[in-house]
């Protein structure tokens, strides 16, 4: 689609009012959850919106809101509004655009509503601590006041400096136990794919169906570590060798299951004495499945036992396999679906239905109320890289997919 020069001026604005604040040399930001960085990304958002005569404040936990007139009305009189939200944190050596992107959409929305004299109710929030590299744990600022995550479970959680969240709430003045949000009857959030889906198949946004579940474990093989020149070639159990068998056996059944549109990982590999002339004795796998298919996900798991099962037992190693994390495939409002893709056509943008594999923090409001998610592509599909990258085009394009979407709501 073509935007508008005004309405593309408008995404450059707001694109450049959140450039400095944990800038690297290279072009990417480091802005961890509850840092000063984070901070300062809060202040430049409220302050915006107080320039713009839209209403800011600050919740419980630190996220922050803007909400125009109508928004304010409508919250007198006990009627809800719509919510478009995302993050202002950063992984370490991130992109610009995670997070930021589906901030500056609401902002965009905001303004363009009133720009255009509309009365729509809009509240825009801006999340703290959804990447996982601040705590540990992703989506806490959203996961925090949908009720989805409970204060006590993350309380001794610690950032890279070692300091625990509670600390840092009581120094700040936050609740671990903050009110649920209400007042709200839909909740949109644009992203940017992090993925290459879009890009490669050549469409302006995305419909997000379901936002894929991981499914976690730890597989350690025991094998015997003996000298690699003194043991005959059979007299060996190479805890190594072993693993490639797994790490190959995860990989066909990710791809056996790829129809469901799940996928499985090995992603890490720790190996033990990890010496030139030891046979491998001990290897530790990391294994991540992801589905939006539960079926297809325990599908993936029995095989991956019994995988484990048959190589323990041809190769006389000894393979443990343990669950460590699962979250459940989230699914999307079918009818929030409907109107982002009737807003993409309005406006003429190129859409297509599809999977999210990472987590958002429109997981926590699926919780609570209709959620929709509207990607836009990146290039290459590279996120949680200095090299992340989209167009103001492509952020302005879903921004006005959203525009129509919430003017029709
Ligand atoms: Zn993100």
């Amino acid at each position: 689609m073509n935007n508008s020069i005004e309405k593309l001026e408008d995404i450059r604005t707001l694109m450049a009012l959140f450039e400095s604040p944990g800038s690297l040399d290279g072009g990417g930001v480091t802005r961890l959850a509850y840092s000063p960085e984070e901070d300062e990304m809060h202040d430049i958002f409220r302050d915006w919106g107080e320039r713009q005569g839209f209403i800011a404040y600050t919740d419980a936990v630190g996220n922050s809101f803007l909400e125009n007139d109508a928004a304010t009305a409508a919250a007198e009189e006990g009627e809800p509004c719509i919510l478009i939200g995302s993050h202002l944190d950063s992984v370490i050596r991130g992109g610009r655009y995670d997070g930021v992107a589906g901030v500056v959409s609401g902002m965009a929305c905001l303004k363009w509503l009133k720009d255009s004299g509309r009365d729509i109710p809009l509240r825009v929030a801006a999340f703290r601590c959804e990447e996982s590299a601040g705590f540990g744990r992703s989506t806490l600022g959203s996961g925090l006041i949908t009720g989805v995550i409970d204060g006590d479970d993350i309380a001794d959680f610690r950032n890279p400096d070692g300091r625990t969240l509670a600390g840092i709430f009581e120094e700040r003045g936050l609740d671990l136990h903050p009110q649920k949000i209400d007042g709200v009857s839909a909740y949109f959030e644009l992203h940017i794919e992090q993925g290459k889906v879009l890009e490669t198949v050549g469409k302006e946004v995305g419909i997000v169906e379901a936002i894929a579940g991981p499914r976690r474990f730890r597989i350690v093989i025991d094998g015997q570590a003996d000298h690699s020149g003194a043991t005959p070639m059979e007299m060996r159990s190479d805890a190594l060798c072993a693993a490639a068998e797994m790490i190959l056996a995860v990989e066909k059944i990710g791809q056996a299951e790829s129809r469901f549109r799940s996928v499985a990982t090995v992603g890490i590999v720790k190996c033990g004495p990890n010496v030139m002339n030891v046979i491998p004795g001990w290897v530790e796998l990391g294994v991540d499945t992801r589905g939006i298919n539960t079926i297809s996900i325990d599908r993936m798991e029995q095989r991956i036992r019994i995988s484990a099962e048959n190589i323990a037992q041809e190769r006389g190693v000894e393979i443990t396999m343990a669950r460590q994390y699962e979250d459940p495939p989230c699914e999307m409002s079918p009818h929030l679906m409907d109107e982002l893709e009737q807003a993409a056509r309005a406006v003429g943008a190129t859409s297509q239905r599809m999977v999210s594999g990472a987590g958002h923090d429109a997981l926590s409001f699926a919780e609570i109320v209709p959620t929709a998610m509207l990607f836009i592509p990146c290039r290459a599909g590279i996120s949680h890289n200095i090299a992340e990258y989209t167009t103001d085009e492509a952020i302005c394009t879903g921004a006005s997919v959203l525009l129509n979407t919430i003017s029709h709501h």
